[in-house]
C-alpha cells in the first residue's frame, strides 16, 4: 500500500496549528501523552522483543524460503511455547507471538533443530536479507543471496545496525522497489547492479562480484558516519549533504511504482494472505502440506507447486477482499505501546473503503512506516486522521471509534 496523494501539505503544514482540528502537528497526541519508544531494532529469534502479550521470536527463513518439515515445525512449537498466532513481516520473516521467557531455549533449540537460526546474535541481525520470491532454480537471485548470506555470517562482516537490511532482487523483472531496504541488488535491463536505498546511482557488477561489492557498501556506510547511537539507514545517509560513494556511480532511470501482488496464481505457485498477515499455527502447518512455502515482503505466503487457490480457513485467496485494502498493526492488548486497539476498527471498516487504508496503534506506524492513502492513528483523545502521511503526521481530524464505525465516510469526506 503507497501513498498515491503525496504528503499534503494543504492538510496541515508540519510547523503551524492545523486549521480543520487547531491542533499542531504532533499535538494529537495530547499533553500527557509520551512518544511512543523507537527500540531501534527488530526481533530475532535469539534476540526477541517483549510486547504486550509475550516474547515475539522472529525466524528469518534462508533464502526466504521454508521447507514443508520447516513450516510444520514453527507451526508446532508456536502451538508449544507461544500462543499459537504467527504473524508475516513486511521483511519476509516469520515472527511466534505469546512465548514465555521460560519457553525460549527449549524453542531455540527447536528451531535450531530445523536449521532456522544462526550461531550467534550478530550473525542473526547481519542477516537481514529480503530474497526476491519468484525466484527458481538456478536463478542468479538465489546464487546471489546465499553468497549473501555467507558472506555476512564471516567473523569480519560489517556491524550493522539492527534495522539495516539488503534486497536481492535479480530476476527479470523487479519486484522489490516498494520493500523498504539499504543496499539493493538488482537487474535493469539485461545488468546487474548494486545500489544504496535512497539514490538512483548505482555500480554495475557480474553475478559472482555483486554480493562482494553489497558488502563494501556496507562498511561504507560505516565508514561514513552512517550509524548514530547504534542506528541508521542508508536513505538517510543518501539524504546527508556531500555523501560521495565509494565508486564510480551511473544513474539508473526512474522506476515506475510496483504494486503489491495480489493473491492468485504466480510464477513457482500460488500467492495467499492472511486478515492483517498473521495465521494460526494449524494454518500454517496446512499449508506446509501442500508444499514448500516461501515467505514474501507483502505478507503473503508463495506456496510452492500449488495449481489452486488452498480452500483453508483463514485463507485469503480473492484478491478483491476488503481485507486486503487494510493494514493494522498489533495494536492494544497485544502491544504494549499501543493507545487502543486496532484490528477491529480496520476490520469493521474494510467493507466501505475504495482506498487502502493504515489504521495504527500509535505514532510509530510500524505495520506502514510510510506514507498511506488514509492512516487512524490511535491516541489518548480517539483516532487522528491522517491523508497522505505516515501514522506520526499531522492530522486533519479526531474521532472516536465509534463515530468511524458509525459513518465511515469521514475518511473522505
Ligand atoms: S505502531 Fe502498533 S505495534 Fe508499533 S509500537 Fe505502536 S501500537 Fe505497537
Amino acid at each position: 500500500m503507497t501513498g498515491q496523494h503525496g504528503m499534503a501539505s494543504g492538510e496541515g503544514g508540519l510547523s503551524a496549528p492545523h486549521e480543520a482540528c487547531g491542533l499542531s502537528p504532533r499535538g494529537y497526541l495530547g499533553q500527557d501523552e509520551k512518544a511512543p519508544v523507537v527500540q531501534g531494532w527488530c526481533p530475532g529469534a535469539l534476540r526477541p522483543m517483549m510486547s504486550g502479550d509475550g516474547l515475539v521470536v522472529r525466524v528469518r527463513p534462508r533464502l526466504g524460503r521454508l521447507r514443508a518439515d520447516q513450516a510444520r515445525g514453527i507451526a508446532q512449537l508456536a502451538a508449544v511455547y507461544g500462543n499459537g498466532l504467527i504473524d508475516l513481516s513486511a521483511r519476509a520473516n516469520v515472527q511466534m507471538r505469546g512465548v514465555t521467557e521460560a519457553g525460549h531455549a527449549a524453542l531455540i533449540a527447536g528451531l535450531r533443530a530445523l536449521d532456522l537460526v544462526d550461531e550467534t546474535v550478530a550473525q542473526e541481525t547481519r542477516r537481514n536479507i529480503i530474497v526476491q520470491p519468484f525466484a527458481v532454480e538456478g536463478d542468479e537471485t538465489l546464487r546471489i543471496a546465499a553468497d549473501l548470506a555467507a558472506r555476512l555470517a564471516q567473523a569480519d562482516a560489517p556491524e550493522l545496525p539492527g534495522k539495516f537490511g539488503f534486497a536481492v532482487d535479480a530476476g527479470p523483472v523487479r519486484v522489490l522497489e516498494g520493500t523498504a531496504c539499504d543496499i539493493r541488488i538488482e537487474r535493469h535491463d539485461d545488468a546487474l547492479w548494486v545500489r544504496p536505498d535512497g539514490t538512483r546511482l548505482g555500480v554495475r557488477v557480474g553475478a559472482d562480484e555483486a554480493a562482494a561489492a553489497a558488502v563494501d557498501l556496507a562498511r561504507w556506510f560505516l565508514e561514513m558516519g552512517g550509524v548514530r547511537d547504534g542506528r541508521g539507514r542508508m536513505a538517510a545517509l543518501m539524504a546527508r549533504q556531500g555523501v560521495v560513494l565509494p565508486f564510480a556511480a551511473t544513474g539508473l532511470p526512474d522506476a515506475p511504482a510496483v504494486p503489491a501482488p495480489a493473491p492468485g496464481p504466480c510464477a513457482g505457485g500460488w500467492l495467499v494472505a492472511f486478515e492483517f498477515g498473521q495465521m494460526q499455527a494449524e494454518t500454517l502447518a496446512t499449508l506446509a502440506d501442500l508444499g514448500d512455502l516461501r515467505v514474501t515482503p507483502w505478507r503473503m505466503l508463495l506456496v510452492e507447486g500449488a495449481g489452486q487457490a488452498p480452500a483453508l480457513p483463514g485463507v485469503i485467496t480473492n484478491p478483491a477482499d476488503p481485507m486486503l485494502r487494510v493494514v493494522a498493526c498489533t495494536g492494544a492488548p497485544g502491544c504494549v505501546q499501543a493507545r487502543a486497539a486496532t484490528r477491529p476498527l480496520a476490520r469493521a471498516l474494510a467493507p466501505h473503503l475504495d482506498r487502502p487504508l493504515h489504521v495504527s496503534g500509535c505514532a510509530k506506524g510500524c505495520a506502514h512506516p510510510t506514507a498511506a492513502d488514509l492512516t487512524l492513528t490511535a491516541t489518548s483523545g480517539g483516532f487522528a486522521l491522517i491523508r497522505g502521511g505516515t501514522a506520526a503526521d499531522a492530522p486533519l481530524s479526531l474521532h472516536s471509534e465509534a463515530a468511524l464505525i458509525a459513518r465511515p465516510s469521514l475518511l473522505t469526506e
